[in-house]
């Protein structure tokens, strides 16, 4: 028998409507990238001009289910992108502009986007990338006729389209199963592949990771999302915000320290988001300027993983909870957020804190277990690890343009090494491609690594697997000291003893100017092993 409640399909543009009826007047908050001024306008305004900007792409011939891509930094002109491009019924493909052009251009091709929209920043790039991608029939620049820079290219200007349109628009409805959102992952290995998220599984993302012990975000918020809008879509961050009616504030492309800090102090942020290369510069600059947050209360830290001394640095120091989180371009993208249980909250403060360091708790909505070689589930016991494969409402089932499924059993192999303890919460040990085996035992990379960056020394380091003589394999840690700092391969050695196994401690180190990384902002241990690999049997 069929239940009798309103079949009402799951579509971004009704967040956006949400937003705008019953939050209008909270505001959206931006770095301009044209002139670093501030930006500022509501989420009503914000409706009524993505509705303009779906005008304008209907206009210029975008049919549904087309691409639309973006090479744009977080700003109000790209939450725009987002909700218009998608809310018209085409596919927004956010393009992340830090990859090399060979893979942009792959990318865009593969994508097979008709129109891509840029930021003035990008200009060079767009000229570089327009004769190769022809397939494109419209450039426009976010940007207006004042401060549309002068470009080979022929562009369209963002704001001149959005004049012509009267925004008076009824968002259409159509399948909640129809493509949304198109992301690419980085692809050390091979071409990069697209994830293409569905409206459905937008909405519940940002529905399931709002809630108190994922994001925990309500209309009292001041969310700032540091992680870019073409990484992931920023965490679902420009939904789970609408959702809640959050004022949101928007870095555009200043992520120094010095900027980043200067916007939350400045817009009374209360929730940031990003990856920990950032809170690195954002921490080094608050400790060299003296200076403390007045109303940031969390941060989220995900991407990589969150090493201790951060997450003590921000507590301790500032007061501020920086919050772990595991997720993937695969996962829409969060699987994991690590919050204190009622049963954890009981237990000791370093118990607890032992836990929290963790990447944490599934969200409703994603399931997980850790298998060994042969595909048989392990035990949820903290200690035993293994492959960690998942599956749930929003994770893909193929990437763009395969055919092939990369599922096994119907899970998702993400390619990460993990444990669950008996409480539920994850904890990633290291990428399969990065462990160390030495002498057929596994060394979590992670743990050598966040040692490290424990000494007050270090700035930052990777560990990674060496070929050794006997052992097949040990770690070598590649280590970038911080400015002044004098720290030698002997003391960095001896700081290991007692934290961990002795078989463990690196059997060397290498000091280096900096590290390569990739263009999320990951460290790139493959070119560090291509370089290193074998620096211990040299
Ligand atoms: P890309 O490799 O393209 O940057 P993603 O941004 O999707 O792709 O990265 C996903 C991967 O990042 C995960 O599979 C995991 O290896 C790593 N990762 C993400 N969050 C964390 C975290 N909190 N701790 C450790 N690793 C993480």
């Amino acid at each position: 028998m069929a239940g009798q409640i309103m079949d009402m399909p799951l579509l971004v543009s009704s967040i956006l409507q949400h937003a705008a009826r019953h939050f209008g007047t909270t505001e959206i908050v931006s770095r301009r990238v044209e002139d670093n001024l501030l930006h500022r306008y509501t989420w009503r305004d914000c409706e009524v001009r993505s509705k303009q900007l779906a005008q304008a792409l209907a206009r210029l011939g975008v049919e549904r289910g087309q691409r639309v891509g973006t090479l744009a930094w977080n700003t109000h002109r790209h939450v725009e992108a987002y909700y218009g491009v998608s809310g018209g019924g085409a596919v927004v493909h956010m393009i992340n502009p830090r990859l090399f052009c060979e893979q942009l251009t792959f990318i865009v091709n593969d994508a097979d986007d008709r129109v891509v929209m840029f930021d003035v920043s990008f200009a060079a790039l767009v000229d570089e990338l327009a004769p190769q991608c022809p397939q494109v029939r419209h450039w426009i620049a976010m940007t207006d006729r004042a401060t549309l820079p002068a470009m080979q290219t022929r562009v369209l200007c963002y704001e001149d389209l959005l004049a012509s349109e009267d925004g008076v628009y009824e968002w259409p409805e159509f399948d909640e199963r129809s493509a949304c959102g198109l992301c690419y992952t980085s692809g050390t290995t091979g071409h990069p592949k697209g994830a293409l998220y569905t409206h459905r599984s937008n909405v519940l993302h940002a529905m399931a990771s709002a809630m108190p012990d994922g994001l925990g975000l309500s209309s009292r918020n001041v969310v700032m999302p540091v992680v870019p809008m073409f990484h992931v879509n920023a965490w679902g961050i420009p939904y789970s915000s609408a959702v809640v009616g959050a004022k949101l504030v928007l870095p555009g492309r200043a992520l120094d320290g010095a900027s980043v800090y200067e916007l939350i102090e400045r817009e009374k942020v209360t929730f940031a988001a990003g990856v920990p290369t950032v809170w690195l510069a954002l921490l080094n600059h608050v400790e060299q300027a003296g200076v403390r947050f007045s109303t940031l209360e969390r941060t989220l830290v995900g991407g990589s993983a969150l090493p201790p001394s951060m997450q003590d640095a921000f507590q301790d120091k500032y007061g501020v909870q920086a919050i772990h989180a595991w997720g993937m371009t695969e996962m829409s993208p969060l699987g994991t957020v690590c919050k204190l249980s009622a049963s954890l909250a009981e237990r000791s403060p370093e118990a607890q804190q032992h836990s929290l360091r963790k990447q944490g708790h599934a969200l409703f909505g994603v399931d997980m277990k850790i298998v060994d070689d042969h595909g048989t589930e392990l035990p949820w016991d903290g200690t035993t690890f293994g492959d960690l494969h998942v599956r749930g409402l929003w994770v893909i089932e193929r990437y763009f343009n395969h055919d092939e499924s990369p599922l096994k059993d119907g899970w998702f192999p993400t390619g990460d090494v993990a444990t669950i303890d008996a409480d539920g919460y994850m904890q990633i040990t290291d990428r399969s491609k990065d462990v160390v085996k030495s002498g057929g035992e596994w060394i979590s990379s992670i743990d050598v690594e966040n040692i490290a960056i424990a000494h007050p020394g270090v700035a930052e380091a990777a560990c990674i697997a060496a070929r050794h003589p006997k052992w097949a394999e040990r770690p070598l840690l590649v280590v970038v000291r911080k400015p002044g700092a004098h720290v030698t391969r002997d003391e960095l050695l001896e700081f290991y003893v007692d934290k961990v196994a002795k078989w463990w401690i690196p059997d060397e180190v290498v000091f280096v100017n900096e590290l390569p990384h990739t263009a999320t902002g990951k460290i790139q241990k493959l070119k560090l092993r291509a370089h290193f690999a074998d620096y211990l049997v040299e």
